[in-house]
């Protein structure tokens, strides 16, 4: 328990992962490039949020945090999709009771987490000091105190790069790819986004059903909007960068309000500041990375994003992050303090598992832009609800990855694809979930 730890990048993911070391006794330093979120104003004012599900409150009930957190979410039950033409409808998430996922404000759970690693007494958390490089045979790291503008080098046993998807820790391994045969794939999508916002109405109340992740699929596109504790919705707009529908394309004033007025409409009439949100906020990029190894020398590691980013449409980046960290504890039960075999076995487990959420959320950005306004696949879905109400052994994908957080990845994904071809196929040769033969239905799901 005399080693000391360094934990580099206070996200989501390293607040966690220093928070369970300390809780395990643990001595930790967390190195953050940013200024304490809790003092500083990071994101201009503007809520940001993210779907929290079963994976990500494993993690947080590995800290005992799990009640804490219910102070911050709002349930989602369902998607309400508000197709171009016609009525929304509302689909749920699960047949079964008791299975949603949750909003909950990125920077209120990040400060959750900073708050209880400070409570711990055993983590020291430096922020403005950015990781610019490492030494991994000396077991260095350097970095630069953003505010005096001075080196600053430290070392440890352990040091975790929790850096993000632009983990400098990461690059530091890239630098030494040949040595450490050090694989790297990175892969941007056309589609970009860029975060709205559907503000309280004048009496605090929300101006859309709140309890549903509210999802507008165009052909190409889409826009999805997520509600706040503060009666707010943040709205995300992910189109492609270049083309007839496209950010480059939409520049001027008169054509970005009639492009929203006429493809969002039941959006439009609630976003008063559209046009200033739309000129203000940027228009960033999404991308899926993959690399490996993940640990040199038995003392460095990677994790969350900076190991594997995800693009957002599984709702599964942070969540899988979390994942990473009770991965890590259950081995740090079987291991002990014998780091080296405690960072290759991780590796060794956990890639099959990112790599399958990655490849998942990369067909959930179709699922979810033109799936959702496909009649065969708003059939499929009703299908799956039907039999996971009248059958308890029945999961589709979506449950698998995102309730069945005993279920690894990898799994969720084999078995998922497989019956998604099979109620694919029976969805396109009815024309109402009436009308399926669901003895013949179940025995092929098997
Ligand atoms: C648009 C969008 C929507 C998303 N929606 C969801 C969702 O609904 N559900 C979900 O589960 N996930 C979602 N995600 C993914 C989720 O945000 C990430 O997977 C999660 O934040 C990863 O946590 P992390 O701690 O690994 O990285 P981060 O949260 O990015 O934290 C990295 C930290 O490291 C710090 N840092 C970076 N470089 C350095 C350096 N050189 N030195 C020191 N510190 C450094 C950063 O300042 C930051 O604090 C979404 C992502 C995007 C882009």
């Amino acid at each position: 328990m005399d080693k000391k730890i360094i934990v580099i990048g206070a996200g989501l993911c390293g607040t966690l992962l220093a928070l369970r070391l300390a809780q395990r006794g643990h001595k930790v330093t967390i190195y953050e490039r940013r200024q304490d979120m809790r003092t500083a104003q990071i994101s201009a004012g503007r809520s940001i949020n993210l779907a929290l599900s079963d994976r990500g409150l494993k993690g947080l009930r590995l800290v005992g945090l799990e009640n804490q957190v219910n102070d911050l979410v709002i349930p989602m039950e369902g998607r309400m999709i508000h197709p171009m033409q016609g009525d929304k409808s509302y689909v749920r998430y699960s047949g079964r009771t008791g299975e949603w996922i949750n909003s909950v404000s990125r920077g209120g759970l990040n400060i959750l987490l900073l708050n209880e690693a400070e409570k711990t007494g055993l983590i020291d958390i430096h922020f403005n000091m950015e990781c610019q490089d490492i030494d991994f045979d000396g077991g260095k790291i350097t970095l630069t105190d953003l505010g005096t503008k001075t080196a600053v080098v430290d070392s440890a046993d352990v040091i975790f790069g929790t850096d993000g998807a632009n983990s400098a820790v990461r690059n530091g391994m890239m630098a030494q790819s040949p040595r450490l045969r050090f694989d790297f794939s990175q892969k941007y999508l056309d589609t970009g986004y860029k975060e709205l916002e559907i503000p309280p109405a004048e009496d605090g109340s929300f101006r859309l059903e709140h309890h549903a992740l509210h999802i507008w699929p165009r052909a190409g596109f889409m826009m999805i909007a997520l509600p706040n504790l503060d009666g707010s919705f943040t709205v995300t707009l992910f189109m492609p960068f270049e083309g007839e529908k496209s950010f480059s394309n939409l520049q001027k004033d008169d054509e970005i309000l009639s492009f929203f007025e006429e493809q969002f409409p039941t959006a439009y009439a609630q976003m008063p500041d559209l046009l200033a949100d739309y000129r203000s906020n940027p228009s960033s990029s999404l991308g899926t990375i993959k690399c490996y190894p993940w640990q040199v020398n038995g003392k460095f590691l990677l994790m969350g994003d900076a190991a594997h980013a995800v693009v957002p449409f599984y709702g599964q980046g942070m969540n899988a992050s979390f994942e990473d960290v009770v991965v890590l504890d259950g081995l740090m039960d079987e291991y002990g303090d014998n780091w080296p075999e405690i960072l290759s076995r991780y590796q060794a487990v956990r890639k099959v598992d990112t790599d399958a959420i990655a490849d998942l959320a990369q067909d959930n950005f179709y699922e979810m832009r033109d799936g959702t306004a496909d009649p065969v696949f708003l059939l499929k879905r009703k299908l799956e609800l039907h039999l996971e109400q009248t059958n308890p052994n029945y999961f589709s994908k979506y449950s698998m990855v995102t309730f069945r957080e005993d279920l690894p990845y990898h799994i969720a994904m084999t078995k998922g694809r497989q019956q998604d071809q099979i109620l694919m196929d029976f969805a396109s040769k009815v024309t109402d979930v009436n009308q399926v033969n669901y003895d013949e239905l179940s025995k092929m799901l098997v």
